[in-house]
């Protein structure tokens, strides 16, 4: 297992921003979970995949692990589902092309999401309709004081919205070392959502000529309906429309969570302004709110102070458009959530893990 001591944080985020890890530990082989628990001597890690979903504000003190567990198992290969095993180390985006080159289904609407599978659990990743709680069987882990190995059913893993088990202070002690899948071999598009389904429009209507060739589809579903590959495409390129890339801007995806209030707080809000979102959630006393559209409607879009911002594209977006350390994003990311809720009433809770 490779130790470096002092170890640059900046490459290892997406926000980019600077700071240093005393020590770090890449675990790349299931072998060498013994010496890491050996290691870590009980102390706390901090775990970390792509680095696409944290905000470091400060150096880090406590041990840093990197997750770079490799590895695509199938494990049941029958009938209409299969089974496949994902090491946490594993690209997300690069596995979802990869069981769509199979034929396998069910991941194509969180195609383009950065990060590594182990990060898929831990916030119960979701895009356009879809959360990976729906497709995850289990989740193995290792209990990183103990050196426990569990398998966790996805009652164990405690899955909301943006959350689980692993976000809680127990289950951070766990180092989730790979993810099983549990896909459809029959094509079972999702396109509930508007924008996909816009998007499908727009390239249909491009690509009119061609129909009558897709129409012979190897899938063998309805004619007329999106194959996975055709919602893949169409995610992945609202996806390039509408966010940052991390790699010309540092970003962290959406730095809010959509509020959930009840319908009694949501009621000034939608009285006082009657076109801001509200969803439907399945606990009908609630409802969701639009996190992007509080913020752009109290005037951030756009924002920028030295080189923290708010993206121009996505008000949900906070930028680095260089050298914005973690403090300033930080602060930044505190002047927005002050001011909507100064304006609506409204709290926002951020999404990425801010390590301050
Ligand atoms: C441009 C952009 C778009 C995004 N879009 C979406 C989106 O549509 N939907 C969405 O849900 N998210 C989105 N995200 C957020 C992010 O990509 C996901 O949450 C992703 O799953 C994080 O994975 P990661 O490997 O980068 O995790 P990291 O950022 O490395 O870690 C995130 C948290 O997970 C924990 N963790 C990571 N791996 C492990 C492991 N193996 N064991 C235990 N704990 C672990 C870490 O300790 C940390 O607390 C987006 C981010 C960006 C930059």
């Amino acid at each position: 297992m490779q130790v470096r001591q002092n170890l640059p944080l900046r490459s290892l985020t997406t926000f980019g921003v600077a700071g240093t890890s005393a020590r770090t530990l890449t675990l790349e082989r299931l072998e060498q979970l013994d010496a890491l628990i050996e290691a870590l001597a009980g102390s706390l890690p901090f775990i970390l995949g792509g680095g696409s979903n944290v905000l470091f504000a400060r150096d880090l003190h406590e041990p840093l692990v990197l997750v770079r567990l490799k590895g695509r198992r199938l494990l049941d290969d029958g009938g209409a589902t299969i089974l496949l095993e994902v090491g946490a180390g594993e690209g997300w985006d690069d596995t979802v092309s990869y069981t769509l080159s199979q034929g396998w289904f069910g991941l194509e609407n969180l195609s383009l999401i950065p990060g590594l599978a182990g990060g898929a659990p831990w916030q119960n990743i979701g895009a356009y309709g879809v959360e990976a709680a729906e497709l995850i069987e289990t989740v193995q882990a290792v209990h990183t004081g103990t050196g426990e190995r569990r398998t966790f059913s996805t009652a164990d893993c405690d899955f909301g919205y943006r959350s689980s088990f692993f976000k809680t202070a127990d289950g951070r002690r766990w180092l989730i070392t790979s993810v099983r899948l549990r896909l459809s071999r029959e094509p079972h598009p999702r396109i509930a959502y508007g924008e996909i389904q816009q998007e499908l429009a727009a390239r249909a209507a491009l690509a009119a000529p061609e129909v009558s060739d897709e129409s012979a589809d190897p899938t063998g579903q309805p004619a007329g309906s999106p194959s996975p590959q055709q919602v893949a495409a169409a995610v992945r390129s609202i996806r390039r429309r509408k966010l940052p890339d991390p790699a010309s801007l540092g970003n962290a995806g959406s730095f809010f969570k959509n509020p959930i209030v009840s319908r009694d707080d949501a009621e000034p809000l939608r009285v006082a302004y009657p076109k801001a979102p509200v969803y439907p959630v399945p606990d009908a006393a609630h409802v969701k709110l639009s996190a992007a559209w509080l913020i752009e409607s109290a005037g951030w879009k756009g924002f920028r102070d030295g080189d923290a911002g708010v993206s121009a594209q996505h008000a949900l977006v906070l930028v680095n458009h260089g050298n914005a350390t973690g403090p300033q994003l930080l602060a930044l990311a505190r002047r927005i959530q002050q001011s909507v809720h100064d304006r609506f009433g409204i709290a926002l809770e951020p999404e990425p893990v801010i390590v301050a």
